[in-house]
Formats: structure tokens, sequence, C-alpha cells
């Protein structure tokens, strides 16, 4: 018996037949003497309609508007899935984000909680009722609605699981737990009885859809009791945590990103300063750079290279743009058909032949590697995106299977 926060991703809740199922899961959960937060995503595809319905009327509506628009499909889930327990029988209250007290930053669409006011949550639970909280959203400062940016439902859950100390915090979705690889690409892909808040943030951030990057950070600055598992087949799932016992296992995963551009800024002089005036350019404009690389001088020349996430390409561009005067390019190339793998597990650079193997994988499969980065963590190649398959199962192969 104790708290549980249970976050049900937009599969779980696509139809009222799964809207029963996620019903009938809280209910026993509730039953079984605990007090339940339940935390809901947009009923499958709605999200990504309601982006659609956006861009047929204005392709570059404001933030703000974005913002208004997307925050409804989690207002639809909330309702649903309360009317839902209500008529199994159970005292429920839905609340959208700013009801439940997500305080954000002012930046909409990928704003950040500042704090959770929880007052109102402890109300409802303190009078026993199931607490539904619409995730993905909160009010800035301003009492606008902001939004956590895709995939920030699971963020919602855990930032009240921390707010709350709850005793655990379940991530329902639709497959049973984390896998080696998105086992929807990597069929043989294997899945993990645990793994570690650093790996999991570093497989998160390097691809891996099935978590937030932000809530596995929110969980492990928390110490949050954080499990992955299937609302459908009720298997035990994969436990993220501290300390994860030494498994013979080095690599945890791979993962893939491929909504990322490559942005070349070739033939600039070769003089202190100017990697400084590019990148500091692109910080003040908040542009998050991920990969660098830059060619060896020739001829008073050089080349600089880096990837953004395809939604800042054109913000780099524009940033590119301004300083054209200043750092004087032969040229500005970008490149959307690019992939980025990741191969993660603690302790790489201590293993130099990890880097090795992995290269050997690609260069079986006659697949060139563009750009490299590396940390204690993790190995990144960059490749273009049509070989993005066969590289996973390459490296998946070399490593895991
Ligand atoms: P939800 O709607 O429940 O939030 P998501 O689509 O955001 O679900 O995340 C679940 C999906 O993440 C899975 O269907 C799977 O295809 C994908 N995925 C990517 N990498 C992994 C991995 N390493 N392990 C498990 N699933 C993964
Ligand atoms: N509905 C939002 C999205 O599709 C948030 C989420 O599902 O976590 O990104
Ligand atoms: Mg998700």
């Amino acid at each position: 018996m104790g708290l549980i926060v249970q976050k049900f991703g937009g599969s779980s809740v696509k139809d009222a037949e799964h809207i029963m199922n996620v019903a009938d899961i809280i209910t026993k959960t509730y039953s079984d003497g605990n007090s339940v937060v339940v935390v809901v995503s947009a009923q499958g595809d709605t999200t990504d309609e309601l982006l659609e319905k956006a861009s047929e009327i204005n392709p570059k509506a404001s933030k703000r508007e974005m913002d208004v628009l997307l925050s409804t499909g989690e207002q639809i889930s909330i309702s649903l899935l309360s009317m839902a327990i209500e008529k199994l029988g159970y005292p429920v209250t839905s609340l959208t984000g700013w009801q439940a007290g997500f305080i954000t930053d002012s930046t909409h669409g990928n704003s950040r909680i500042k704090r959770i006011e929880k007052e109102r949550l402890v109300n409802e639970l303190d009078k026993k009722n199931i607490v539904i909280v619409a995730g993905f959203q909160g009010i800035n400062a301003y009492d606008d609605i902001t939004t956590l940016g895709r995939g920030g439902s699971d963020t919602s859950a855990v930032a009240i699981a921390a707010v709350l100390h709850a005793d655990l915090c379940q991530i329902y979705t639709d497959v049973d737990g984390v896998y080696t690889a998105d086992p929807r690409i990597v069929p043989k892909a294997k899945k993990l009885d645990e793994i570690s808040f650093d790996e999991m943030l570093e497989l998160a951030s390097q691809g891996a859809q099935i978590l937030h990057t932000r809530s596995v950070e929110m969980a492990k600055k928390y110490g949050v009791n954080l499990e992955v598992l299937s609302s459908l087949t009720r298997r035990p799932g994969t436990k993220i945590k501290e300390d994860v016992s030494v498994e013979k296992l080095l690599i945890k995963g791979v993962a893939k990103d491929d909504n990322i551009a490559r942005l070349s800024v070739v033939g600039v002089q070769d003089v202190p300063g100017i990697a400084f005036k590019i990148f500091s350019q692109l910080a003040a404009k908040k542009v998050n750079v991920d990969i660098i690389l830059q060619s060896v001088g020739r001829d008073n020349k050089k080349d600089i290279s880096f990837t953004v996430s395809t939604s800042q390409k054109d913000e780099a561009l524009e940033v590119l743009d301004s300083i054209k005067n200043i750092i004087k390019p032969d040229e500005i190339v970008a490149d959307e058909e690019v992939a980025k793998l990741s191969i993660v597990g603690a302790g790489m650079l201590a293993n130099p032949g990890v880097a090795a193997g992995m290269f050997e994988a690609l260069s079986d499969a006659g697949i060139n590697i563009q750009m490299i980065s590396t940390s204690e963590i993790k190995i990144s190649v960059l490749i273009d995106k049509k070989d993005t398959r066969k590289a996973i199962a390459a490296i998946h192969d070399k490593f895991i299977v």
C-alpha cells in the first residue's frame, strides 16, 4: 500500500476498449489500497493530427496558439478516462495540467516544469479520489498554456511522483519494457529487466523515444522509482534505478535519431574565433548543437559541420546567414538525409574494442560514417538516413545477439 503514479501513453488509450482496459488497471491498483494519481497522454495519433490541422491553416502559427491547440488532446483523454472509472463505480476527478498545479517557464512548445503547486492534488487524494491528470501541459507566469515537448507526459508523471514522494512511478506503454533496441526495428532485441538511470538517460537522449529524456533526468535527480511496462500484457517491465547489478552485458542498447540535420559551413577562414562566433550565436538563439566536427585547415580554410534537431534546422540556418559577413564561408550546406546511431553502456571508454567493433560492423555492412562522437557512456555515429535499419541491425548483431 502506498502512493502510485501511473502514466498511460497515447496507444494505451487510443479507443473506448483501451480506455476501459486502462480503467481496469487503475481501479485494481486503487482497490489494493493504494492512492493513485494517473497521468494520461492524448489518444492515439491525436497530437500529430492536431499539428496537421494547424499546418493546413497556418504553417507559421505562433507557438502560443500551438500550445493552446496541442493541450486539448490530453484534455479529451482525462475526461474520457474519468468517465470510464466512474462507470466502474470508483471516485475520480480529472485535472488539467494547470488545475494540477504545473507551473512552467515561459518557453512555448518545449517548456520546463518550474514547480508543481501540489495542494489540489493532495486535497483530491485526501478525499480518496483517483486523480487523472492531463500530461504534457502546464501554465506559465503569464497564465498562458504551455506544453512540455513531444513525449512530455512521461515527465509530467515523474514530476508528480517526485513532489508527492510516490512509492512508484509506472510508465505504461505499448511495449513491455525497455529493449536493447527499438523492438519494431530490431525484432531480435531483448527486453532488459533493469537499467541504470545514466544508461536510460543516454538511450533516451540518443533517440529511444520510449521515455522522454527529461523524465529520466528528473527521476534520477529525485530518486523516483521508475518502471516501464505494457498496459496490455500485464507482465513485469523494466526497472530503472540508480545501481544495477553488474551484468556481463556491457552494451545496454542501440538507439537511433533520424530527426536531425547536418549543417556544414564550408571554407571559412582558418583563424582563431570562427567556431566561437558560430556557436555563441547559435547558443544565443537557443539552438541545441550536438555533434561538431572541424576539418584540419588547408590553404587557410577549414570546414565546420554540426548537427541539430530537424525542428531547429531553419533557426540554425538563419543564425548562420546572419553572421555570413563575419565568417565569410564559401557555402553553407544543410543535409536532412542523415541519422545518428548510438550504442550505450557504462564504461565505454575503458573498453576501446567497443568503438572498433562498432566501426567494423558498419564497415562490414558497407555503411559510411560521416561523423563520430564518444563519451564515457556512449558512442554515436552519423550516417546516411537510408542506411539506418541496416546499420542498427548490424550493430545489434555485433554486440547483443
Ligand atoms: P507512448 O505513446 O506510450 O508514450 P511511445 O511511442 O512514446 O509510447 O514510446 C513507445 C515506443 O518506443 C515503442 O513502441 C517502441 O517502438 C519505441 N522504442 C524506441 N526505442 C525503444 C527501446 N529501446 N525499447 C523499447 N521501445 C523502444
Ligand atoms: N501527446 C504528446 C505527444 O504526442 C505528449 C505525450 O504523448 O507524451 O507528444
Ligand atoms: Mg511517449
